[in-house]
């Protein structure tokens, strides 16, 4: 099972697409100023409220209260999934979607149990010390044939 998607990749991702391509992909947006505005994909209605800021990066409904991101709004529209929007949108900006490494993944396991062996064998050795980070550390600098 993958690690969640770091927050900083998705603020960086929704920096990165242009809502208002996405967005106009699915609704026939018309210019207004600085932002677009339609006939809002999420209610019914006959004069425009819906519109979508470039600038901000966000769209907003003044009839159903609709707002969101990119991420959102093809959760909302498409019925996507959190991670199969961000992917979606990942794609389209030609980025990889990164996984923050899951602490209860085997290989996790296997180093703690590592690096508790090599405490074992050298009680006082500088693995003892530190956090459960440094010891993963350590065990895959260790794994790697890096001298400590
Ligand atoms: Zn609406």
């Amino acid at each position: 099972m993958p690690g969640r998607i770091p927050q900083h990749f998705i603020n960086e991702l929704v920096a990165r697409t242009d809502i208002v391509e996405v967005i106009g992909k699915r609704v026939p947006l018309r210019r207004a100023g600085h932002e677009f505005s339609a006939c809002c994909p999420f209610h019914d209605e006959k004069t425009p409220s819906f519109t979508v800021s470039p600038t901000k990066q966000f769209y907003h409904c003044f009839g159903c209260g609709a707002h969101g991101t990119a991420i959102s709004f093809l959760m909302e529209r498409e019925g996507m999934s959190f991670v199969e929007a961000v992917e979606d949108l990942a794609a389209l900006a030609g980025l990889t979607v990164p996984h923050d490494s899951d602490p209860t993944h085997p290989v996790h396991a296997f180093l703690e149990h590592f690096v508790k062996s090599l405490i074992r064998v050298d009680p006082r050795s500088e693995w003892a010390a530190g956090g459960d980070e440094q010891r993963v550390t350590v065990g895959h600098a260790a794994l790697a044939g890096v001298p400590q």
